[in-house]
């Protein structure tokens, strides 16, 4: 009897608020939807008790990554690409709202990053071989050309942006916001899920991610990658509107005469950058993560002066020893899984 009178009351409430509580009575489950863009596979998990929401959500977010990727390649297309056609000319590039406001972004972390985040070594990229999406090159430059480029060095600074057009000085300066177009869209998939009422997803294209909310009654838990593995070495906690963003020399490489060249260049030598094998940075912005993750990896054993310049307080780094360097802040967040590192150090300077 009891029974079935609380049954009564608790349909009559669903009824009642059926609009106010989405999916009243529905269990909570994670919806996960693939799709291939930047070069790797961005992966987006809904938690929802309302999977038609969060199936209409993934696919107007689906659209607009192909459409970023697009705009934001540097050398395929009509978009930044057809920006670094114009200014191999010496002629002024017309630009979209959008685009000329991720190269006022750029050129600000640039900035902060004390130039170590420099998307005008486009021709640096291109000449290491390092632009192809799929094949990485199989030999260094030859030194002359890296001398050369290094003697007529590219600046962010010559690059000026006014209403609707940009213009450098010279021909040289080429663009590549690889170091942190992902962040960049990252922010924008976080803020169309919002608007699309999403309380609860993760966005994680190829180990970089940004999340909304929570995973049911735990916070969304994430793997780093292993920089010498396949697998993962540690694990840390992302809260609502964390970024999580990992640079590392795994990730585009090859090897010659027994050393390992990768994609992350150091535009003060010209060569890829030296002593960490990755670095991992949390934050609340998907861009400015992403590119001060590629500018501590340039700064190699320096990182932490410039993680302090830069105020962030959420970075690990993998030093070429296999060593862990993390801040104090960083340490509450990561869980280390399977075989410890050989040293582990926390930085207290926070
Ligand atoms: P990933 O793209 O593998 O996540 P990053 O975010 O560090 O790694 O971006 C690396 C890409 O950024 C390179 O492939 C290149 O296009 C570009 N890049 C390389 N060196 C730099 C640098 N010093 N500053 C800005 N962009 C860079
Ligand atoms: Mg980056």
């Amino acid at each position: 009897m009891r029974a079935d009178t609380a049954g009564a009351g608790t349909l009559i409430l669903c009824a009642a608020l059926a609009a106010a509580i989405a999916g009243c009575g529905r269990e909570a489950q994670t919806v996960n939807r693939q799709h291939l863009a930047f070069g790797t596979l961005v992966e987006l998990s809904i938690y929802t008790d309302d999977t038609d929401r969060a199936e209409r959500a993934a696919e107007r977010l689906r659209a607009r990554l192909d459409d970023w990727h697009n705009r934001w390649h540097p050398w395929e297309g009509d978009g930044l690409a057809a920006v670094n056609r114009r200014l191999a000319t010496g002629q002024p590039a017309a630009v979209e709202p959008e685009l000329a406001d991720m190269l006022r972004r750029a050129q600000a972390l640039h900035a902060e990053t004390d130039g170590h985040f420099d998307p005008a070594l486009g021709g640096l990229v291109r000449l290491w071989g390092f632009h192809h999406d799929e094949s990485p090159p199989s030999q260094p430059p030859a030194e002359p050309d890296i001398e050369r480029w290094l003697a007529e060095r590219p600046e962010m600074t010559d690059l000026h942006i006014s209403e609707g057009r940009v213009t450098a000085s010279g021909d040289r300066l080429q663009l590549d916001l690889g170091g942190f177009a992902k962040g960049y869209a990252l922010d924008r998939a976080i803020a169309m899920l919002r608007e699309d009422d999403i309380g609860n997803a993760i966005v994680n294209a190829g180990g970089d991610l940004r999340v909304i909310g929570r995973h049911g009654e735990r916070a969304w838990r994430v793997g780093i990658r292993d920089p010498r593995g396949n697998g993962v070495f540690a694990a840390v906690e992302a809260t609502d509107g964390d970024a999580v963003f990992t640079s590392g020399d795994y990730e585009r490489f090859f090897h010659w005469q027994g050393r390992r060249y990768h994609h992350i260049l150091d535009p003060r030598t010209g060569r890829p950058a030296r002593g960490l094998r990755s670095v991992t940075v949390i934050t609340d912005n998907a861009a400015r993560a992403d590119a001060a993750a590629t500018a501590l990896f340039v700064a190699g054993r320096q990182w932490p002066r410039l993680a302090r310049e830069m105020d962030l307080t959420r970075v690990m780094a993998v030093t070429d020893d296999g060593d862990v360097e993390l801040t104090g802040t960083m340490s509450e967040r990561v869980q280390f899984i399977g075989e410890p590192p050989p040293r582990v150090e926390t930085l207290t300077w926070q």
